[in-house]
């Protein structure tokens, strides 16, 4: 334990929470502590990623061992907030924890501010898990997303990148053009950006996501940039089991 309070010191890892697991020191015991494909970890090779950043070390082994209805908020503060590797972290033990792909429609939603920063997280995806076939989606035209969503649909498909207007619009259909029951994982990244003034909408658009996600094992991530109190407060206020994960600054 005190090998882990030192690593923790030393990366400025700061936790919050019960039962919070240790840091992840390597990628390689992705491999071998969780099973993580070979060909994930080659493809984190081939792209030149050796080693974890401070909110890797923590953020994936603890998406890695949460229990059904838990939920992690993650907030990167102090030296460098943006460019810590913040999709990695969130991309890494989805595409881990949901194994291989299987025809039981989304498993996971990952909810971006913006189309840019849906489709960046949409190629991290797709560069992750090449050549282990998972299906991960980007929402283009809701219109055509109505079709091949609905309950028409072979469902085939694992992983869901949008913008929440795009969701919404999908649920709100008669019938709703998107079943997100089967959903195990929903991620909400930056989400400061989503909560800021002016998009007091987000509160509710998130609220009908998180009804949708109707499944008996939904876990939930929130990953932000700065520790805004609006985050930090909606999550204390709605989400049972929260634990939190700061790099960059003792609040304690
Ligand atoms: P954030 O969302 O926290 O702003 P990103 O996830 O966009 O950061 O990552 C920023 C950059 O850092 C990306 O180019 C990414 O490929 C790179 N990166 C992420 N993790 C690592 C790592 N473990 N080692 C080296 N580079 C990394
Ligand atoms: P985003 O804001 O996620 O980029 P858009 O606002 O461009 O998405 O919406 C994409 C499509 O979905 C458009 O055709 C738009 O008409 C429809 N749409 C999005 N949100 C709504 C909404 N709240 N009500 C009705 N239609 C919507
Ligand atoms: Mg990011």
């Amino acid at each position: 334990q005190e090998k882990v309070n030192r690593i923790r010191a030393q990366h400025r890892i700061n936790v919050h929470g019960c039962d919070v697991p240790d840091p992840l020191c390597t990628f390689e015991e992705l491999q071998s502590e969780y099973r993580l494909h070979s060909r994930i970890l080659q493809n984190l090779n081939d792209a030149g990623l050796d080693s974890p950043t401070p909110i890797q070390m923590q953020a994936i082994p603890l998406m890695m061992h949460v229990n059904k209805d838990t939920s992690i908020l993650t907030l990167c503060l102090g030296v460098c907030p943006t460019g810590s590797g913040k999709t990695l972290a969130f991309c890494l033990p989805l595409l881990s924890h949901l194994q291989q792909p299987a025809n039981l429609g989304f498993r996971a939603v990952i909810i971006s501010p913006t189309r840019e920063l849906a489709t960046q997280t949409y190629r991290e995806l797709l560069r992750l898990s090449d050549g282990v076939g998972f299906r991960v989606h980007i929402i283009d035209k809701a219109s055509l997303a109505a079709k091949k969503y609905g309950p028409q649909s072979s469902k085939k498909y694992d992983i869901l990148v949008s913008t929440p207007n795009r969701v919404i619009y999908l649920l709100n259909q008669d019938p709703p053009a998107l079943d997100l029951c089967s959903v195990e994982w929903l991620i909400v990244d930056e989400s400061d950006k989503l909560f800021e003034e002016g998009k007091t909408g987000f509160r509710e658009q998130l609220a009908t996501i998180f009804l949708a996600c109707s499944g008996p094992k939904v876990r939930r991530a929130f990953f932000s940039a700065t520790c805004t109190p609006d985050v930090e407060q909606w999550c204390r206020l709605n989400l049972d089991n929260l634990v939190t994960v700061n790099i960059g600054h003792r609040n304690t």
